[in-house]
């Protein structure tokens, strides 16, 4: 695991305020490195293949038709790379699937939840096919008591009206509600909201050095707030 400086602003959490978690699942719970390696080698080299371009070349193109939709839903959307590149893509997810990891003490820290009946929701910004996966590939999917990707909403986290929309499906009441998250745009957005308990993750890969929030405490393991 990265070494990463303890945060400063790091506090303990206090449980007894809390009586709803949310937790978003690529990054958070899951490593980042299963994405990162799809997006980054999988798609370009599957995109150079198909276009008979070289490695470096295909991934040039493919990162520019990445940034066009980079923040949106679209970004997550499966069906939207597979007509914008051409490929399957749920397919070639598979491929690559053994790299889909929980992160260590993920379980304790959802099982302590389920221990305390505090209401667990899975939020994310992950298309319904990659949750499928996932959900298949880990053990996690039995900890929820609700799983809600931001595709069934019509707004992607990062989005102000998504945590609204989220609170008309899910009650929870904002002063005693926990969201731990690695993207700090959907931590502004819920602390817009008015989320009183935030905790940013600050190693989301297990094959990148973490870094720490300048705005939310981060925590690099969810021991911290065991
Ligand atoms: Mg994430």
């Amino acid at each position: 695991m990265p070494t990463i400086a303890p945060n400063k602003n790091s506090q303990p959490l206090d449980w007894s305020q809390i009586k709803t978690v949310l937790l978003d699942m690529d990054g958070t719970l899951l490593d980042l490195n299963f994405d990162n390696v799809f997006f980054l080698e999988t798609v370009p080299n599957a995109y150079a293949k198909q276009k008979g371009l070289t490695f470096n070349d295909a991934k040039d193109t493919v990162l520019g038709i990445y940034k066009k939709v980079a923040g949106t839903l679209a970004w997550y959307d499966l069906d939207h790379w597979t007509k914008e590149l051409g490929m399957d893509i749920p397919l070639l997810k598979e491929e690559v699937a053994h790299l889909i990891k929980v992160h260590p003490h993920v379980i304790d820290f959802l099982t302590k939840l389920k221990e305390k009946k505090l209401a667990t929701h899975l939020v994310t910004n992950a298309h319904s096919r990659s949750i499928e996966l996932k959900m298949a590939r880990t053990p996690i999917g039995r900890y929820f008591n609700t799983i809600t990707s931001s595709h069934d909403l019509g707004y992607a986290k990062e989005q102000k009206k998504f945590w609204p929309t989220l609170n008309k499906k899910i009650p929870f009441n904002p002063e005693t509600t926990l969201l731990v998250d690695d993207s700090e745009p959907v931590l502004k957005a819920a602390k817009n909201y008015k989320i009183k308990h935030l905790r940013h993750i600050s190693t989301p890969s297990s094959q990148h050095e973490g870094k720490v929030s300048d705005e939310f405490v981060s925590i690099d393991d969810f021991y911290e707030i065991m």
